[in-house]
């Protein structure tokens, strides 16, 4: 692995980090015990699996498996490399580093990310400036007032005005010698198609700030103050930006979204401004996009209640309202809430004040009342096959439903409500069911493990967590002696370090495994129950040198047998078989010697 950083360092960095801190960046972890529980934030579930254990200083989702050191979390969910995250977790944890990037180059994309960071704030308090102070951004301060936009609003939210030129925001960055390649990189300029100069990609527009839950500039909306098109302009995807991972104004929400554990999702800068600054604060938005299973992870972090503010027409939100099965497949409680005709929510937030909006809010909608809605609407349900056609838009979401109990019920319930025999919708339904129980099924068959696998797998915990056992082990058992090659090399990597320093801790193994594949299948040994119980490490080690010889004297009887078959088919010499035979009943008597001991 490509690591400059030397091990010692790496170790300290570790031992001064709080894995728990740094990880509560991203899941909201409670305490349980000595761990700390939260949801996953690799996969999707409902219930937390996802341990940090800050005594280790580990953590481990017992749902998808993914685990390692606080190295490994922000290298997975950064998408950065190892060395990146360990100078990350330094300099959280106030040790310093500058020493050793004398002699080395420093990674580039942290560097690059911080620089573009950097630059998308000097670019909000650009725009922020000129709304604020200069006569151009007049207008644009005449739209927010026209909009009942206040000062606070506009301070907490750090709009902004992109002045009508070709080239203003690329020429207080020349004037402070930020480099035109970087700009670039953050969306904020645009390369000339012909000859080689830029310009400013925001012009004459009002500027929204699009913030992480971390409260880090990553891209920016801009409104056309005149007919441009589009009305709403976004950042184009980059390093920072991603629209379908960020919701707007969840740098402001996320404290009440977790208070009130539920959240307004909107679709407009405008409405959640407004809905804030009327106190509303458990709402955000997504932009000019469908909702992913991306921001329904970053919400399921402070909730699980969903209610989706529809502006009147459906139509609004891009949706085909299959766009919003993925709240079922997530097993988010998703509620719609419609306002009247020609309202969007900052307007009516404005005309007709905050409890009329509340009350359309806790009025919201179920989630299945309204797709019979909509699928009704779509088809003609006088008609045998506009029915036929509805049922199955409805089935078809409820059979996402990943829990068992509640699709039976929400079975019983759209039988109900569309008026069908329920019996009759239920075969219908073992036609949807057919395609998925096969693909379970075979998942089961590949995570069956065998005896050989355990007992390597308890092998390897052994040496780790009991150093003084390895030499044993390579002297009764030896390493060419795992046959799973994962397995294989993260004993190398354990012996290898036992020789270079008789001590071996898990997370110095897992510093230098480079394999994510490898990482994980350590932390699953050193997570596995079983093991952790284990108290007479000795006994346990005797049991594995037993397996590991009767597997042999297996392997050896049967090697064995080859032999004297190929001999009694190959050689007419009777003595060539006598000895041959005289071998195989040797190796079977070794294996019942074996047997008897256990
Ligand atoms: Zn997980």
């Amino acid at each position: 692995m490509a690591n400059f950083i030397p091990q010692e360092k790496i170790a300290e960095i570790q031992l001064a980090s709080d894995i728990v801190q740094i990880i509560s960046e991203y899941v909201n972890l409670k305490q349980s015990g000595k761990n700390f529980l939260g949801l996953c934030p690799f996969h999707s579930e409902k219930t937390p699996s996802f341990t940090v254990n800050p005594e280790k200083k580990l953590f481990k989702c017992f749902g998808c498996g993914e685990g390692g050191t606080v190295f490994n979390f922000l290298m997975k969910q950064e998408g950065m490399e190892f060395v990146e995250a360990v100078k990350i977790v330094a300099s959280k944890s106030h040790i310093d580093l500058s020493h050793l990037n004398n002699t080395n180059k420093p990674s580039l994309s942290v560097t690059e990310k911080t620089r573009l960071f950097n630059i998308n704030n000097f670019a909000v308090r650009f725009y922020n400036k000129v709304l604020l102070d200069s006569e151009q951004g007049k207008e644009a301060r005449d739209y927010l007032k026209k909009r009942h936009i206040n000062d606070q609003s506009i301070k907490n939210f750090c709009l902004g005005y992109a002045p009508n030129s070709w080239d203003s925001l690329l020429r207080v960055c020349n004037g402070r010698n930020i480099s035109k390649n970087l700009l670039e990189k953050t969306g904020l300029v645009i390369s000339k198609k012909e000859g080689n100069g830029y310009y400013d990609r925001f012009r004459n527009r009002l500027m929204f700030p699009i913030s992480d839950s971390r409260k880090q500039v990553v891209g920016f909306g801009g409104r056309a103050l005149d007919d441009s098109l589009p009305k709403y302009l976004n950042s184009p995807e980059t390093v920072l930006f991603n629209k379908s991972n960020v919701l707007y104004g969840i740098d402001q929400a996320k404290n009440s979204i977790l208070k009130h554990r539920k959240v307004i999702l909107m679709e407009g800068y405008t409405d959640v401004i407004m809905a804030h600054q009327n106190g509303i604060e458990w709402s955000v938005a997504v932009m000019g996009t469908a909702i992913s299973r991306h921001h329904l992870r970053l919400l399921r972090q402070y909730c699980n209640q969903v209610i989706l503010l529809l502006d009147s027409d459906i139509a609004g939100w891009k949706s085909s309202d299959r766009n919003l099965d993925v709240f079922i497949e997530e097993e988010f409680d998703v509620k719609i809430a419609q306002l009247p005709k020609d309202y969007d929510p900052c307007d009516f937030l404005v005309a007709e004040g905050v409890d009329k909006f509340l009350a359309y809010v806790h009025d919201a909608k179920d989630f299945f009342s309204f797709k019979i809605e909509t699928a009704s609407s779509k088809w003609d349900t006088s008609t045998i096959q506009g029915k036929a056609n509805a049922i199955h838009d409805v089935l078809s979401t409820a059979m996402k439903m990943p829990d068992i109990i509640k699709r039976n019920l929400l079975i019983k319930w759209i039988a109900e409500h569309m008026s069908i025999d329920e019996a009759t919708l239920r075969i219908q339904l073992k036609k949807f069911n057919r395609h998925t129980s096969f693909a379970d099924e075979k998942q089961t068959a590949s995570r069956r493990l065998d005896a050989s696998f355990t007992a390597e797998r308890e092998l390897l915990y052994l040496m780790l967590s009991c150093n003084e056992l390895i030499p044993r082990v390579l002297e009764e058992i030896g390493l060419e002696e795992f046959n799973n090659r994962d397995l294989f090399k993260i004993a190398g990597k354990i012996v290898e370090l036992y020789r270079k320093n008789t001590v071996v801790r898990e997370e110095d193994v897992l510093h230098i495994l480079d394999d994510v594949q490898l990482n994980k299948t350590l932390m699953d040994i050193i997570t596995t129950k079983e093991f952790q119980h284990i108290t007479n490490q000795d006994k346990r080690l005797e049991a594995c040198i037993h397996f590991f010889k009767r597997r042999n004297s297996k392997k050896e009887r049967y090697q064995a047998k080859e032999k004297t078959l190929k001999t009694i088919m190959a050689s007419n010499n009777e003595e060539d078989i006598l000895v041959s035979l005289d071998e195989f009943h040797r190796k079977s008597k070794n294996i019942h010697i074996l047997k008897n001991k256990t």
